[in-house]
């Protein structure tokens, strides 16, 4: 029990601020869209599914919290302007950008990737990005923000999961990109960070469409379980919910540039 003297945990509080996320119909996305509703704040729900959208709104409104949906496809400028400018002015201001959209897109040797599934990979994942932070950057300068980009341990920290090479690549650009214009914006007191997950339990692997990889895969097996911290468990979505309500709030004011990993120490064991 803490003594009457000790300080009071501090409550982390989005009261009064608008946070937007993207794919957040599903997964990381979805959680941590309720994670920062639950905090106070009025989220923006964009995502290319809009039926995803509505189930996120419908929990996030069935608990208290508010927020409102766009349908958007974060590859696309001509559907992502329009959606990020349409909710930052009815909620009148954006402090929070959540850039989550992803898809693991194919996974299959470098002979067997097509130009176009390379193309579809860095489109979503990594110019949806850019797209993502460029469209709401004239509302973040305004007032200051927090930019948070979800990268992955693949391509930043682990490189066997042979295959996955446009997602790799797609990962280790995003936070590339987060330190390129982290120090582009600090002086509009716009903070930008990434957060790594590794494995998460999530509906994303029943859309990853792999060909031929056992071919190319290492086989390596970890007999206590690839996940130090869960015994080979994969993470829970509220794990990375976490990490980005503390990447929202004002207990990381003074973080930027970083890159917080969430991955029960999976890299530490598979490099
Ligand atoms: P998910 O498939 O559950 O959710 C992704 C959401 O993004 C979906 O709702 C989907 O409709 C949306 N989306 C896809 N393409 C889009 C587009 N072009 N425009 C708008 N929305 C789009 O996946 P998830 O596991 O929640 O993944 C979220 C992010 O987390 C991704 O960037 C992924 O790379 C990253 N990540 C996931 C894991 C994991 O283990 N789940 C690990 C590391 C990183």
């Amino acid at each position: 029990m803490p003594s009457a003297a000790a300080p009071a945990a501090p409550v982390v509080s989005l009261q009064g601020r608008v946070a937007m996320v993207t794919g957040a119909g599903s997964g990381l996305g979805r959680a941590s869209a309720k994670r920062l509703a639950a905090a106070g704040a009025l989220v923006g729900l964009l995502d290319l599914d809009a039926d995803g959208v509505a189930e996120t709104a419908a929990e996030i409104e069935a608990a208290g919290g508010r927020c409102e949906t766009r349908a958007a496809d974060v590859s696309d400028p001509e559907s992502i302007k329009p959606a990020i400018e349409s909710f930052a002015e009815a909620a009148g201001r954006l402090d929070v950008v959540y850039a989550n959209a992803g898809i693991n897109g194919v996974w299959a040797p470098l002979a067997d990737l097509e130009p176009d599934e390379w193309d579809q990979t860095l489109a979503v994942n990594l110019k949806g990005t850019f797209l993502t932070v460029k469209y709401a950057l004239p509302w973040l300068k305004r007032r200051g923000g927090s930019v948070i980009v979800c990268a992955s341990v693949n391509g930043t920290r682990v490189f066997s999961n042979t295959g996955a090479t446009a997602y790799s690549c797609s990962k280790a650009g995003q936070v590339a990109f987060v330190k390129m214009v982290a120090l582009e914006l600090a002086s509009y007191h716009i903070r930008v960070n990434a957060i790594i997950p590794g494995a998460i339990m999530t509906p994303i692997f029943d859309k990853t469409v792999e060909r031929n990889i056992d071919s190319v895969k290492p086989h390596v097996e970890y007999t206590d379980g690839r996940i130090p911290l869960t015994g080979g468990d994969p993470g829970d979505p509220r794990d990375v919910a976490n990490a980005v309500l503390y990447l929202a709030s004002d207990l990381s004011s003074h973080v930027t540039g970083g890159e917080i990993v969430v991955d029960g120490g999976e890299s530490l064991l598979q490099g």
